[in-house]
């Protein structure tokens, strides 16, 4: 046996197991193995996966993806993405929610905007989803899934292990992320945006205000059951006292641009019962 499938073998032999110390020598591992994967995969797995979501990108006003974008553009520079380029754009969907594909391809949906009440909300929202993809995540969990074959292909050089691994990248939507995984993106987003010399503080507001989403007859048994950004995510709680903790920010302010930016999304998508301010 070749030292090069030694490590699949490890990761195989922990999946088997539900022991704590396996499963975490099982993260590592799996990490140690998607360093192995060339970025280019995560691109051509993100542009399958998000072919769902980008079908709706037409229901959605061209505005609403440019001031998004405007709101997050500090964020992007602190990044560093080799042979990606992220976006972030907007999905109509009922549920508040934010997702991202291991290309970069970001997606808030109307019901997020229209739930978040200030910018700083959305920018620690948007830090967070993008240490998902600078951390590669999505990857982490698909060769986890994926297992012993795929990798094992993957590090013989099998090309049709990519194939089955695009194939599992159809149901990247569906895809939950490890407790483990949410803390990460927390702590690197809000590190994102140190760097970005944005305000961290919209984070404890916004895990507030999901945790009024989540006790509000708003939120059904069935929605909850599909919302990613909080039903596997840490609980909120934790979050929420997790954010509080985090060093006071309130000498940093959003820039005027991206205050205008945010003013133009609530102007498309007002608090639930509120009448859109007049031009
Ligand atoms: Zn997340």
């Amino acid at each position: 046996m070749t030292k090069r499938i030694v490590l699949p073998l490890v990761i195989f032999a922990a999946a088997l197991t539900g022991c704590d110390t396996l499963a975490r020598m099982k993260d590592t591992a799996t990490a140690t193995a998607v360093d192995f994967i060339p970025r280019t995969v995560d691109k051509k797995i993100g542009e399958l996966a998000s072919l769902q979501a980008e079908a709706t990108l037409d229901s959605v006003p061209p505005a609403a993806h440019a001031h998004l974008s405007e709101l997050v553009e500090a964020l992007l520079r602190v990044v560093e993405l080799p042979g990606l380029k992220p976006t972030f754009r907007v999905t109509n969907s009922n549920m508040p929610n934010a997702f991202a594909f291991p290309n970069g391809s970001i997606f808030f949906t109307t019901k997020l905007l229209e739930i978040a009440q200030t910018p700083e909300e959305i920018l620690a929202v948007a830090g967070h989803e993008l240490a998902h993809v600078t951390e590669r995540h999505s990857m982490q969990q698909l060769v986890t899934r994926a297992a012993f074959t795929v990798v094992l292909n993957f590090v013989v050089g099998d090309v049709a292990g990519l194939a089955d691994l695009l194939n599992t990248g159809s149901s990247l939507l569906n895809l939950k992320f490890s407790r483990d995984h949410e803390r990460e993106a927390d702590a690197v987003g809000v590190d994102f945006l140190g760097k970005a010399q944005l305000p961290h503080r919209g984070a404890a507001a916004f895990f507030q205000r999901m945790k009024e989403f989540e006790e509000s007859n708003l939120a059904t048994q069935e929605t909850m059951k599909y919302l990613s950004f909080l039903a596997t995510h840490p609980q909120t709680d934790e979050r929420v006292a997790w954010a509080k903790n985090l060093p006071p920010d309130t000498h940093i302010k959003v820039p005027e641009p991206q205050r205008k930016a945010f003013a133009e999304i609530k102007k498309l998508y007002p608090l639930p019962g509120k009448v859109p301010a007049q031009k």
